[in-house]
């Protein structure tokens, strides 16, 4: 037997029995003649006592033990002398009459422990050590309990979880796929899935009419940082529903989650337009957890003679709370973070509400007082706010302010882990202007419904229809889309036509689908939400590497395992994929 009880189950209950434990030893502390060690496994760590007085010997074996040897020892337990009420396992300690080595350990590259010394790279290249750490492994516990937090409360709606296959056939998503080659199909590939899509759809023609699956996706990307290249989605379908029944229904899930991983109640989810939400907050996932809206104010500031504002398209200005109280360091320092390339914008202008009823702008010389007395009303500031206001190109500008809201409210600490604000955006526009390849892409994916009344602008003004699609947004995050689908044949195939598909191309890749559509397809429509990013968010991190066992870096690699990396020429000729050079020249 290795064990009665495991490194976080003694507590002063336990005084005086005889118990077995194994696990790794965290530290050793030698005090004269006295030696303790920590000895932790997942649930854990148990204070572990030798004493000369009582075993010279068993006391010299402990000191041979070093950091993240395996060991096992028997012992009783006693009531600690100094305790420590921090620790479940603090009362107590055991005082051990065998120890034995089951495996040594090389020193760990890096302190396994809750602040460890470890380096991002060392610890993703040890990451199997990493794991050991406390709050990695609650993250990763997290991420279980949400897992099973969702299979509860779907299977619960009558949700079947069905499995759709890895190997597959390209499916469109606005990513690349990595595809596979086959062997036995020798110069075909398979594709990894970009998510179930089709899959799903299918089987809502079959008849399965909710269906989810918490399933991986994979999108060769260029990589932006935190993301992954294989990813996790809670994916569902369901047939026989309009878009009120789904947000319905994926309110309820969040709702649960929520409640059942936070303890959080949370009251009706609020609903925006994309419209609105671009123009209230130049952003197509708000925050809103806080104010500081967009305003546009080009009606009061424009024709004054003040260049910069006469030659915009737009000019914006938010409402900062507290901030008139910024020094003129700090305002250079935020006029300076706007014009770096990332954000784009020419300058910053300002205008302060003071405390002392006063106001002072970096616009002085063109606007007198009572023009910003003006703003500040319009914006609706109170003593002590500070107005901000960036002129632009319309897009850029509010993608600027929308920047610059977010950079401000974490600086101010309006943005805090533990407040829960989910948002639904509705009505995307369903096409996309792409100026690269100079046509028309699905905003969300070729198989979303336009809205029936929309449906005659295909012909006329693509770019004016709106999608029957929505996001679920949670404080700032896309944490699920989804759509209402096209469940005819012949508006699915206008649809690959619009994004300018030929026929035998629109045949060729989805057949199968539009086959189906003639075989009493029900109208449909479902979601899927980022799962890797959810429990980030719902550990309080945007970080969703820590929440994934075993991630990639930044770089798409696994450093751990070394991967991607070349393959041997036997396994290339045997794929009948020759990457010799002479071939490619
Ligand atoms: N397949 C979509 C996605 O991955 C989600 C959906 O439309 O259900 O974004």
């Amino acid at each position: 037997m290795y064990r009665s009880h495991n490194c976080g189950a003694l507590n002063a209950s336990n005084i005086a029995e005889k118990v077995k434990l194994s696990g790794w030893v965290q530290r050793v502390r030698n005090l004269g003649g006295m030696t303790f060690i920590d000895l932790r496994d997942r649930y854990g760590i148990t204070q572990l006592a030798f004493n000369d007085g009582w075993d010279k010997e068993l006391l010299e074996k402990a000191r041979k033990t070093g950091r993240e040897f395996v060991i096992r020892v028997s012992g009783e337990v006693l009531e600690r002398e100094s305790k420590n009420l921090q620790m479940p396992t603090g009362e107590i300690e055991v005082k051990v009459s065998e120890i034995e080595i089951l495996n040594a350990s090389k020193t760990p590259p890096f302190t396994i422990e809750n602040d460890t010394d470890g380096g991002e790279e060392l610890r993703m290249k040890y990451r199997y050590l990493d794991l050991r750490r406390e709050p990695v492994q609650a993250n990763i516990k997290l991420r279980h309990q949400v897992a099973q937090a969702v299979r509860g409360f779907l299977n619960q709606e009558d949700f079947l979880e069905i499995e759709t296959p890895y190997l597959i056939k390209s499916t469109p998503e606005g990513a690349r796929d990595f595809v596979v080659p086959s062997r036995m199909n020798t110069g075909q590939f398979y594709a990894l899935p970009q998510s179930p899509q089709t899959f799903k759809q299918l089987l809502m023609v079959s008849g399965y009419d909710r269906y989810y699956q918490i399933v991986r996706c994979f999108r060769d990307e260029d990589l932006r940082a935190d993301r992954q290249p294989e990813f996790t989605q809670i994916d569902c379908e369901m047939a026989f529903v309009e878009q009120e029944d789904i947000l319905q229904q994926f309110e309820g899930l969040i709702r649960h989650l929520l409640k059942e991983v936070k303890g959080v109640d949370i009251q009706e989810v609020p609903r925006i337009t994309y419209a609105e939400a671009m123009r209230r907050f130049g952003n197509d996932k708000p925050d809103i957890r806080f104010g500081m809206e967009l305003n546009e104010i080009n009606a009061m500031v424009q024709h004054k003679g003040f260049k910069v504002f006469d030659d915009a398209e737009l000019v914006l200005a938010i409402s900062v709370p507290q901030a008139a109280s910024y020094s003129r360091k700090q305002l250079d320092a935020l006029a300076k973070w706007v014009k770096r390339p990332q954000i784009g914008m020419n300058g910053l202008i300002y205008s302060k509400y003071n405390e002392d009823g006063t106001y002072k702008s970096s616009v002085d010389k063109f606007f007198d007082e009572a023009a910003q007395v003006d703003w500040h009303q319009k914006l609706e500031s109170k003593p002590g706010d500070l107005i901000l206001i960036l002129a632009g190109e319309k897009n850029l500008c509010r993608k600027a302010m929308s920047e610059l809201r977010l950079y401000m409210a974490e600086e101010l600490g309006f943005r805090k882990a533990d407040n829960y604000a989910p948002l639904w955006v509705l009505d995307f526009p369903l096409l996309e202007w792409d100026e690269e390849s100079n046509r028309f892409h699905a905003m969300h994916h070729p198989f979303t419904s336009p809205k029936p009344e929309d449906l005659a602008l295909l012909d006329s003004d693509p770019g004016k229809v709106r999608a029957n699609a929505y996001d679920l947004v949670l404080n700032g995050n896309e944490i699920g889309g989804g759509s209402i689908r096209i469940h005819n044949r012949e508006v699915q195939s206008r649809m690959f036509e619009v994004l300018g598909f030929s026929d035998e191309e629109a045949k060729a890749q989805f057949g199968f689908l539009m086959d189906a559509f003639e075989y009493g397809a029900p109208p449909h429509g479902g979601i899927a939400f980022g799962f890797d990013r959810l429990v980030a968010l719902l550990g309080g991190s945007e970080t969703i590497r820590d929440f994934i066992a075993f991630p990639k870096n930044n770089a798409g690699r696994d450093l751990m395992i070394n991967s991607p990396s070349a393959v041997s020429a036997d396994q290339l000729e045997e794929l009948g994929l020759d990457l010799s050079p002479s071939q490619e020249a």
